[in-house]
């Protein structure tokens, strides 16, 4: 149900207007065309499309960058080492057009980097950052977050939800952040007409024919898995590439390490993939995961089981994007039919 005291309009004709003043006051991070549709810095509206399923590379980035330093160091006069922080303070940012399964991801990647250690690195940003998301009511036949429990049409997991609805977006506040910015921009919004319910149950008529699976019971199913011939045919198939894990919105993996430069240097933190042989390689030389299926079955392991038994939740969103980009169509909702049918134990 629309909240009315919460909700409003605005006219697709004053979009661009509100972004051009959101980008003015914010770090504004949105959705922009070039080969692909990739969220980006943007100064201006115009910049900014709308026109896309999802994203290539979810928004991760902009709370856990792909690279950054985390510190500088350079000897001091008393021949000891002074340190300084690395990166600016990041000014407040928004985040427009989000989509729910990629909001969600965030509420996984807090269970990391909120948890047992807090990474101010990542917290920061998500402290200063205003989510306003795009319902999404044309997925693509990738697309199988309702197997998660994600709706596709919910700001659940968002500050603000825009919902197209013909001639104007429903706009839908969540949190009091949300509130905050709409009554800030109050400007740019309507009163309800009174029709956006009706409209919004149309368009979500789409969504009826979904991919929804049935992983209530994926992390006890995994557990004999462990052993078994089930991921040597996966394990050959893939190419080490990590793709899936660049693109994939809750794949959290880094490298740390120290570059010198002149008198000093930097400490830095970057991606880096459980798919990759380096990954888990030692000083001696000895590699736990020293093959691919070793890798793969890694990968499989940590989403549904090893996150669930230290989270409660599973490691994916059914974004689909890792089934959309693998070069050689591994196929992560197959693993998950295996796997619940009992037809990965009988291989
Ligand atoms: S994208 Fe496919 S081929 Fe590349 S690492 Fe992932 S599963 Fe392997
Ligand atoms: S595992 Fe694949 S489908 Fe699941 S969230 Fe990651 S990229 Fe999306």
């Amino acid at each position: 149900m629309v909240d009315q005291t919460k909700s409003r309009i605005i006219e697709k004709n004053r979009l661009t207007e509100l972004l051009d003043k959101l980008a003015q006051d914010y770090h504004l991070i949105a959705p922009v065309r070039d080969n692909n549709v990739s969220f980006r810095r943007v100064e201006s509206g115009s910049e900014v499309t709308l026109d896309y399923i999802n994203t290539v590379l979810s928004p991760k980035n902009a709370f856990f960058p792909q690279t950054e330093t985390l510190f500088r160091f350079s000897r001091d006069d008393s021949r000891g080492f002074r340190t300084e922080p690395g990166a600016e303070a990041d000014r407040e940012q928004v985040i427009f057009g989000i989509r729910p399964c990629d909001a969600r991801s965030l509420r996984l990647m807090d269970m990391v980097f909120n948890g047992q250690y807090k990474d101010s690195y990542y917290l920061d940003r998500r402290e200063k950052t205003t989510l306003i998301g795009l319902a999404c009511f044309d997925p693509a036949e990738t697309c199988f977050c309702p197997t998660f429990g994600i709706d596709p049409a919910s700001g659940e997991d968002v500050d603000i939800l825009l919902s197209d609805i013909g001639d104007r977006y429903l706009v839908e506040a969540s949190t009091e952040k949300g509130a905050a910015l709409l009554d800030r921009f109050a400007e740019f919004f309507a009163e309800l007409r009174g029709d956006e319910e009706q409209l919004r149950e149309a368009r979500k008529a789409g969504l009826a024919g979904m991919k929804k699976l049935d992983v209530s019971a994926i992390a006890d199913k995994m557990a004999p898995l462990y052993e078994g011939d089930y991921w040597d045919s996966i394990g050959m198939k893939c190419l080490g590439c990590g793709i899936c894990t660049y693109l994939c919105p809750t794949c959290h993996c880094f490298d740390i390490a120290d570059v010198s430069l002149d008198e000093g240097g930097e400490r830095f933190r970057c991606w880096d993939s459980c798919m990759f042989p380096e990954f888990t390689l030692m000083a001696s030389g000895e590699n736990p995961r020293p093959n691919r299926k070793a890798r793969v079955q890694q990968r499989f392991f940590h989403k549904f089981k090893y996150f669930h038994d230290r989270n409660g939740e599973l490691a994916c969103v059914g974004c689909g994007r890792c089934l959309r980009y693998c070069p050689v169509n591994i196929d992560i909702t197959q693993i998950i039919e295996d796997v619940t049918s009992g037809k990965a134990g009988n291989e």
